[in-house]
């Protein structure tokens, strides 16, 4: 019986896809969603998870519902489905006109692949028509999102645990992600309100990924030798800072030097991330200097290369940051750049945001006695955000609860970046040591293993040549010399 079904669905996806075999993992998990199961997959960065919920609905038949956390995701998956040829996919999402939006709305139950938002779904008119769709499964991609961002930054993804109780008989749910602590897999299974769930885990390793970190004395230090390695060897790549400014500052300094870069960061329309993004992916641009609002989900396979300019303040970003390199299988490194200001500065962006347990006490105060919610966050000085995750928390738990709940947020960041900081001054191997914050260990040593290991990036990094660098500078008549191969 198995055997049958492994050749159908070996059938199906070579049928669907092209590819002639399964990678590994995906196939248990395509069978555990076509069998009706709830089911958690937890897969290395770039193993085929997308794969995992595009597969099921072709035997399935009715509409899947993709739950993503970023627009650019979002974009990004419709446009490499119609490049396969898939015309049944839509997103519903706040980058629609109004009049696109209610094209979409208009036909729903037509679509193949509906694409949208936590905050989108939970909205009462998008969610009350998309529970009339034949939903064949819902997918929650980048599942991490849930237990990252849901309690502090987007309580919607926590709403979406009342919206799937409303759906009464509802079709089985499919979370991916690339790394899920036993809690962040606890979260997943509670706030999507799993049953009996299948669990398939996979380690986060990346044998192809050589990581390197390098200790600095300041900013400074950081900069020259980012400018030394980027004019040194080519990309492409990324480099992930702390705030806007500094990307800002990083890209200028690098276009100087004739590198193709832009900035991304969540400060930026819309519109000019979705073209930087393109323009990346299309290789028109060769570095992005990004905050962590870049490149989740993004499968642009080439990347050779990924630097942190800081410290992230989890292992559970530092490896999806990282896990955007050498999707092709081809060799690729990540390079963390270390000072020890940095743990400051993690722990700065981390709690920014994060209300404080007086500023929940004063809020419920506030609403205890009639205030509205906003003028209370106004007068609290919060912000939107802060002011959306207050609310949400006050509503479940009542002041003193929510409350303290704000205070065990903030220890377990600190917490994680605490283990980030032993990691980064810590010696031994550094592929074992992130690892083991995972509880695995490398199944094998790769020959690039990492700085400690050792590893040479001239086997696998192109330099670069002072053509290179000028590129942008020739004349036409280089150009059509170099188009035309003379004096090569
Ligand atoms: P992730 O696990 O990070 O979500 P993706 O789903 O984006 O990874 O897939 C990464 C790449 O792997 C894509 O280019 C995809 O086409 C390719 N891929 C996925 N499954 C297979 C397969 N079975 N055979 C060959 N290539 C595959
Ligand atoms: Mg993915």
């Amino acid at each position: 019986m198995n055997e049958m079904i492994q050749q159908d669905l070996t059938a199906l996806l070579k049928r669907v896809t092209g590819f002639d075999a399964f990678r590994e993992g995906q196939e248990e998990v395509v069978r555990s969603v076509i069998n009706g199961h709830d089911t958690i997959a937890v897969l290395p960065t770039g193993a085929g998870k997308s794969l995992c919920y595009q597969l099921p609905v072709h035997a399935m038949g009715g509409t899947v519902l993709i739950v993503s956390p970023l627009l650019s995701l979002m974009e990004d998956q419709v446009a490499q489905l119609k490049m396969n040829g898939e015309k049944r996919v839509a997103a519903l999402n706040s980058f629609l006109a109004p009049k696109e939006r209610s094209a979409v709305l208009a036909n729903l139950g037509k679509y193949r692949y509906l694409f949208t938002s936590p905050e989108m779904l939970v909205q009462p008119h998008i969610s009350d028509r998309i529970k009339q769709l034949e939903l064949a499964y819902i997918v929650a991609d980048e599942a991490h999102c849930i237990s990252q961002w849901g309690f502090d930054f987007r309580p919607d993804y926590l709403r979406m645990r009342e919206w799937l109780g409303s759906l009464g008989e509802r079709p089985p749910v499919l979370a991916l992600t690339a790394t899920a602590s036993e809690k962040a897999i606890q979260d997943i299974a509670d706030y999507l309100l799993m049953k009996q769930q299948k669990l398939f885990i996979h380690p986060p390793d990346r044998p192809n990924i050589a990581m390197e970190l390098v200790r600095q004395e300041s900013r400074e230090e950081k900069t020259k030798w980012i400018l030394n390695a980027l004019t040194g060897w080519k990309g492409p790549g990324i480099i992930y800072v702390q705030s806007r400014k500094r990307a800002e500052e990083l890209a200028e300094l690098l276009r100087l030097r004739n590198i193709r870069v832009a900035a991304f960061h969540a400060g930026m329309e819309g519109e000019d991330r979705i073209l930087v993004q393109q323009q990346f992916l299309t290789g028109e641009l060769e570095w992005i200097c990004a905050t962590n609002a870049f490149g989740m989900g993004i499968n642009k396979p080439d990347i050779r290369w990924i630097i942190h300019d800081q410290l992230p303040p989890s292992a559970a970003q530092y490896i999806q940051e990282i896990g955007r390199a050498g999707r092709d299988g081809g060799q690729s490194l990540a390079t963390l750049l270390y000072t020890e200001t940095d743990a400051d500065k993690a722990a700065f962006i981390a709690l920014d945001d994060l209300p404080e347990p007086e500023t929940v006490r004063f809020i419920g105060k506030c609403i205890s006695e009639g205030m509205e919610l906003k003028e209370a966050g106004d007068r609290a000085g919060l912000s939107d955000t802060a002011l959306r995750v207050v609310s949400y928390w006050l509503g479940r738990l009542g002041t003193d609860k929510a409350a303290i709940q704000m205070e065990e947020l903030a220890a377990g960041k600190r917490k994680e970046i605490f283990s980030m900081v032993r990691f980064a001054e810590g010696g031994g191997c550094i592929r074992s040591r992130i690892l083991a914050l995972f509880g695995y260990a490398p199944a094998t040593r790769p020959v690039h293993c990492c700085s400690d290991c050792g590893f040479v990036a001239d086997q696998f990094l192109s330099a670069r040549t002072t053509v290179d660098n000028a590129s942008g500078l020739l004349g036409w008549k280089e150009r059509i010399d170099g188009l035309l191969g003379v004096g090569e």
